[in-house]
């Protein structure tokens, strides 16, 4: 048997075309549009690249996009100061300050500084403890669990009274992620365990996953043999693993075996193409669900 690819990319492009139809009526009906600020502190290349995409993408669906490049020696109250003038800008709905920010700056609370009701992100405690609520408590989920859930619910996978273990405990993907496949609800109404370093039996638990998804960040972690045949996979690991000498980019291999784990598997996301693009389009739903918010839409 071989699985059945479920697309990241594909798949963004579906959801990038349903909110570009969302913004044009958004227009048509209230004359706005979802207001964007990407806050990037100093010039990391990584940084940069990350936030040019995000911008790029923002710009493609009609957005108001404000890049709000500052220098790498911004103090911190100057950075809170800019924060709080976005938290009451009525036209900005998101506020994204690209991390990691320099040595003089407290993360934690310049995040922290960011109105909850525009924290598309979702990292701020306030949206975490409204993901754990669930319902209609939770108004952003983080951007990649939300990816993923959307890849499952779109790959047609049943979750209810479905088995789901989530290897990796971290706060941005494995607690957030077996937190939502548990909650009450469509795509959801699972079983959820979470496994990490020191579960005392790894390959037996994702054995007995209907749904598995894997954030260790360890290439090749899963072994064809700890998946139940038929199983929906989700790999989200990102490993650079090498160098392509040709092309000068990194080689990217996942936290599962793929080659062997597609004969057994019935649905999995390849990487790269799988988890990775469906992040910043979750960030661009979640700055449509925030204005759409504030025009009293929803
Ligand atoms: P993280 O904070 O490093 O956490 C990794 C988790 O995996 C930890 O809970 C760790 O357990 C567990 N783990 C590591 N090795 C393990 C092993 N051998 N057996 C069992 N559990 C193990 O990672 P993260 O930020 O969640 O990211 C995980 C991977 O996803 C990375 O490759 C990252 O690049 C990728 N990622 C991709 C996207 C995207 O595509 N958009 C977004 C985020 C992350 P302990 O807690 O016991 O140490």
């Amino acid at each position: 048997m071989t699985a059945e690819i479920i697309s990241g990319t594909q798949i963004r492009k579906e959801i990038l075309a349903e909110i570009k139809e969302d913004v044009e009526k958004m227009k048509e009906k209230h004359g706005k549009v979802p207001g964007l600020v990407t806050i990037l502190v100093g010039s990391n290349p990584a940084s940069q690249s990350y936030v040019t995409l995000k911008i790029k993408t923002a710009l493609s669906l009609g957005f108001h996009e404000i890049q709000d490049d500052q220098p790498e020696d911004i103090s911190e109250e100057d950075l809170l100061a800019l924060i709080e003038k976005y938290n009451n800008d009525d036209d900005i709905h998101g506020i994204l300050v690209q991390l990691p920010l320099p040595d003089q700056i407290d993360d934690k609370k310049v995040l922290n500084a960011i109105n909850p009701d525009k924290d598309v992100d979702a990292f701020h405690p306030v949206n975490v403890g409204r993901l754990m609520i669930g319902g209609d408590e939770a108004k952003f989920l983080p951007c990649t669990p939300a990816g993923i859930q959307e890849m499952i619910v779109r790959s047609g996978t049943e979750t209810s009274g479905a088995e789901v273990v989530v290897v990796g405990r971290s706060n941005i993907v494995g607690k957030p992620i077996a937190v939502m496949m548990a909650q009450k609800g469509i795509g959801a109404n699972a079983t959820s365990t979470i496994v990490h370093t020191r579960t005392k039996d790894l390959a037996g638990h994702c054995k007995r996953a209907d749904i598995l998804i894997v954030a260790a960040g360890v290439p090749d972690l899963v072994k064809p043999e700890w998946i139940k045949p038929g199983a929906t996979v989700i790999d989200v690991g990102v490993n650079r693993v090498g160098m392509n000498e040709e092309t000068g980019k990194a080689i990217l291999k996942g936290d599962v075996d793929f080659e062997a784990a597609k004969e057994i598997a019935g649905k999995i996301t390849p990487v790269p193409g799988g988890v990775g693009p469906m992040t910043i389009a979750m960030l661009m739903k979640n700055t449509l669900k925030s204005a759409q918010w504030a025009l009293g839409d929803i």
